[in-house]
C-alpha cells in the first residue's frame, strides 16, 4: 500500500516540476491573467486525472485516490477561477475513466463542489499554510464520509479510514512542502532574470565584485561608458584602471564598506580603454552570506565627468568673480568691502591669540589741488602710483593694504605693535614723499605727500573692531591737523 502512495506522490512531485517548469516565468498568484488560472486549473485537472488512474490499494477490493492534491495547491495560489477549472477537469477526468455512470456523475458534483468552496476559501483573510490546512482537512473529511457510505462493513471502513487518512496527510503535507518550494524558487528566478534585464538595460554601470574588488559582472553599459565590453574586464582587478591620485580613497571606502557593511559613494577617476580618465560616482553595497560573512560587492556607477567639469568652471568663475568683487578697479588692490572682510577676520585671530593688531589709515595730502591742476585723469594715476608704492613696501604675508574711498588707504598689520606700525607708516610716509609727484606745475616747488594715523590694539571680548577704525582716523585727523605729510599715532 505504501508503494501505491510513493507512485502517487512521485507523479504528483513530477507534475509539479513540470507545471512549476511551465509557470515559471509568469507565476500563479491572484493577480496572474485569467488564461493562466484557468491553465494551472486544467493542469491540477490532469495530475487528479492521473492519480485516479494510479489508485491506492487500501485493501483488496477497496481503493482510493488523491485525486485533490494539485486542486488544493492551484486553489490557494490562483484562486476562485484556477479551484473551479481544477474542480470541473477532475470531475470531467473522472467520467473519462469510467464513463457516465451514476458515481462518475456523483464524483463530478462531489469535485465542482469542492472547487467553488476551496475557491471561496482561497478568497477568505487567512495566511496561505491556513488555508492549505483548512482545504485539505474538508477535503479528507468529504472523502472519509463517501467512503463511509459506500463501505457498508464498520469494520473495513475503519481500516479505509486508518489507512487513507495517514496517506493523505503524509501526501498533503509532501504536496504543500513541493509546491512551496517551487513557487520560491521561482519567484526567485523571476527576481534574478528581472535584475538581469535590468543591469542589461541600466544606462549606468552595474557592477559585482568579489570582495578584494575583482570584477565578477559588468553590465553592457561598461561598453558605451568605460570603452571596453564586458568580458575584457571581466576577472580583472579593477584597481589597475584608477587615477593614481584616487586610489587611497577607494581603498579606505573598500575597507570601510567591508568592515561596516553599510553602502557608500565616493567620485574618482577610472581610465577609459582609449586612455582618457572618466569621473564615475559609484555607489557600492556589500552583499553577506547567511554566516554574516561579505561575500560580493554590488556597484552602480554613473559617468559625471560632465557634471564635474561643469561644476570646475563654476567654481572656478567663482572664485575669479570673487577675486573681482574683492579688488579695486582703478588701483588692483583690495577694496573696502574686502578690508571690513579682512578686518573683522584678522581682528578674530588677534583675539584668541592675545596679540596686537594695528591699523594705517592714511590720505593723500591736498589732493584737491592734484586734481585742480593735472585734472581728474592725472589724478587717478596718481592714487594708483601712491597704492602701488605703498604696497610694495609690506613685507609680512599677513599684512594688508586697500583703498578705503577717494585718495584714502587703510593696511592691516596682524600681530605688530606700535612701534612696528609706526615703523611701515614712516617707510610709507617716507617712500611717497621721495617717489617726488609733483604736487604743481612750477618746477621744484613740492611734491605729493601723504598723512597717516596709526593705531594699535590688543583686542579684547568688550572692544569692537571698528575701535581700530576709529582711532587711525582721529590719528589721521590729527595728523592732517599738523601740518601733513606726518604720521600720528593712537593706542
Ligand atoms: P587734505 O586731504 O590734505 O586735507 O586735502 P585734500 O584736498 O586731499 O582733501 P579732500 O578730502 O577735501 O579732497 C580729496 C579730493 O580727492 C577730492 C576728490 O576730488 C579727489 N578724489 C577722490 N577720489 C578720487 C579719484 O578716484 N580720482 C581722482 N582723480 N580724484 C579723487
Ligand atoms: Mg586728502
Ligand atoms: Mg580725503
Amino acid at each position: 500500500m505504501y508503494i501505491d502512495l510513493m507512485n502517487q506522490l512521485a507523479i504528483t512531485a513530477t507534475l509539479f516540476f513540470i507545471g512549476g517548469k511551465y509557470f515559471e516565468n509568469r507565476g500563479l498568484d491572484i493577480n496572474s491573467t485569467l488564461m493562466t488560472k484557468i491553465l494551472a486549473g486544467i493542469g491540477a485537472g490532469f495530475l487528479g486525472t492521473l492519480l485516479m488512474l494510479s489508485t491506492i490499494y487500501v485493501t483488496e477490493t477497496v481503493i482510493v485516490d488523491l485525486r485533490y492534491l494539485g486542486m488544493v495547491i492551484v486553489a490557494v495560489a490562483g484562486g476562485p477561477v484556477s479551484a473551479l477549472v481544477a474542480g470541473l477537469s477532475i470531475g470531467l477526468g473522472r467520467i473519462l475513466i469510467a464513463d457516465v455512470t451514476i458515481s462518475s456523475l456523483t464524483a463530478l458534483s462531489v469535485a465542482i463542489t469542492l472547487g467553488i468552496v476551496f475557491g471561496l476559501i482561497s478568497r477568505l483573510n487567512i495566511n496561505r499554510f491556513s488555508k492549505y490546512l483548512l482545504m485539505y482537512s474538508i477535503q479528507i473529511l468529504v472523502t472519509c464520509t463517501i467512503l463511509y457510505n459506500l463501505i457498508d462493513e464498520v469494520t473495513i471502513s475503519k481500516v479505509v479510514i486508518f489507512n487513507y487518512v495517514p496517506n493523505a496527510i503524509i501526501a498533503s503535507f509532501f504536496s504543500v512542502y513541493i509546491a512551496e518550494y517551487i513557487f520560491e524558487t521561482n519567484k526567485n528566478n523571476r527576481a534574478v532574470m528581472y535584475f538581469k534585464i535590468m543591469a542589461d538595460n541600466s544606462i549606468d554601470l552595474l557592477t559585482t565584485h568579489d570582495i578584494d574588488g575583482t570584477f565578477k559582472y559588468i553590465s553592457p553599459s561598461s561598453k558605451k561608458i568605460l570603452g571596453y565590453y564586458s568580458e575584457e574586464l571581466l576577472g580583472k582587478d579593477p584597481y589597475n584602471f584608477y587615477h593614481p591620485d584616487d586610489i587611497a580613497k577607494i581603498r579606505k571606502a573598500h575597507s570601510d564598506l567591508l568592515r561596516s557593511a553599510v553602502s557608500n559613494t565616493i567620485v574618482y577617476r577610472f581610465k577609459r580603454k582609449d586612455g582618457v580618465y572618466i569621473w564615475l560616482e559609484s555607489t557600492s553595497k556589500i552583499m553577506k552570506s547567511n554566516l554574516n560573512n561579505p561575500i560580493e560587492i554590488i556597484t552602480s556607477s554613473r559617468d559625471i565627468t560632465a557634471k564635474k567639469e561643469f561644476e570646475d568652471t563654476l567654481l572656478q568663475s567663482n572664485n575669479d568673480l570673487k577675486k573681482l568683487s574683492n579688488l579695486d578697479g582703478l588701483t588692483q588692490i583690495s577694496n573696502r568691502r574686502h578690508f571690513d572682510e579682512v578686518l573683522e577676520k584678522e581682528w578674530k585671530v588677534s583675539l584668541r591669540n592675545n596679540s596686537p593688531i594695528s591699523l594705517i589709515m592714511f590720505d593723500i595730502d591736498q589732493f584737491k589741488k592734484y586734481n585742480d591742476t593735472f585734472g581728474h585723469q592725472q589724478g587717478d594715476n596718481c592714487i594708483k602710483e601712491v597704492a602701488r608704492v605703498s604696497k610694495s613696501l609690506l613685507m609680512r604675508p599677513n599684512d594688508f593694504i586697500a583703498r578705503y574711498g577717494g585718495e584714502e588707504f587703510a593696511v592691516i598689520l596682524p600681530n605688530t605693535d606700535k612701534e612696528g606700525a609706526k615703523k611701515l607708516a614712516e617707510k610709507i610716509r617716507l617712500m611717497i614723499e621721495n617717489t617726488a609727484i609733483p604736487l604743481q606745475n612750477v618746477k621744484g616747488d613740492s611734491f605729493v605727500t601723504v598723512s597717516l594715523g596709526v593705531a594699535t590694539i590688543v583686542p579684547t571680548n568688550t572692544v569692537h573692531f571698528t575701535q581700530l577704525i576709529e582711532f587711525s582716523d582721529t590719528a589721521l585727523y590729527y595728523a592732517k591737523n599738523s601740518g601733513r605729510n606726518t604720521l600720528i599715532s593712537i593706542e
